[in-house]
């Protein structure tokens, strides 16, 4: 709990201590943007609980297909440790056992599925992706998509609308607020409903309060979840952001933890 909130972060990425060094230094390269934290999830929870973050959402993006197994395989140890984690898998979309991959990952406890086209380097519309969709609408699970890039294409919120479009019962989160640098177009495009919602994460830095509050309200109080986006983001740096933006006491429950808890829990 944090000012009498309970607090779920629902965008942590977290990594398996061998690798947790090496893959936030290629993150950190990546975007240009130095990291808060290393990654582990023992950081995760140092940095969670200075605030009282009551629960997370974890996860990883396999950037070669050959990391798919080791990252699953620690993410489902640490939701069986953590009863505070809920454990999303990674998948790479051009691996060429990805549908074998997928079936084991339903056999699993995940409650979803991390994609990043930016590091996977794949268009989220690629023809070639929409066996895994299938896959993925059958299965009921949410996606939580890496939306936006400010030089690249691949993660562009126009290829989510086609690919909605083509999978009606597929659930999508639209991570940080829909597209990170691509907020405008995000907003232009993306229509929130009870299958596409938005987290906060790496957003709340890059604009004034002001836009930040507009953006909440139009794609909807209740379409929208809070997360950090550990390990780039401070919790406590985070919430002090989110609290900048002073919205009503009902629209803070409803952010910080109630919307995430109740969609998750229908998922
Ligand atoms: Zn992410």
């Amino acid at each position: 709990m944090y000012n009498g909130y309970t607090v779920i972060d629902a965008h942590a990425h977290i990594f398996p201590d061998k690798i947790a060094g090496k893959a936030t230094d290629g993150i950190s390269e990546f975007y240009d943007i130095p990291m808060s934290h290393q990654g582990n999830v023992h950081e995760l929870f140092a940095s969670g609980d200075k605030v009282g973050i009551d629960g997370y959402l974890v996860c990883s993006a396999a950037t070669h297909p050959s990391q798919t197994k080791a990252i699953n395989h620690y993410i489902e140890l640490v939701c069986k440790q953590y009863q505070q984690c809920i454990g999303f898998a990674t998948i790479h979309p051009y691996s060429e056992s990805m549908l074998s991959e997928m079936e084991k990952i339903l056999k699993l406890q995940f409650k979803g599925i991390k994609l990043h086209p930016d590091f996977q380097q794949f268009d989220i519309d690629d023809r070639k992706v929409y066996s895994l969709y299938e896959m993925i609408e059958d299965s009921g699970l949410p996606i939580l998509m890496h939306m936006g890039d400010p030089n690249k294409t691949h993660s562009l919120p126009s290829r989510l609308v086609k690919v909605l479009d083509d999978f009606p019962k597929l659930k999508v989160i639209a991570a940080h607020l829909g597209g990170y640098q691509r907020w405008n177009e995000a907003i232009e495009v993306l229509k929130p409903s009870e299958r596409l919602k938005f987290d906060t994460s790496s957003s709340l830095s890059f604009m004034p309060p002001e836009k930040a509050v507009d953006f909440i309200r139009k794609y909807g109080v209740e379409n929208c979840f809070f997360g950090v986006d550990f390990p780039m983001w401070d919790h406590k740096e985070e919430l002090d952001r989110f609290f900048k933006l002073d919205l009503t006491d009902t629209e803070n429950k409803k952010i910080l933890s109630e919307n995430f808890i109740e969609w998750i829990r229908k998922s």
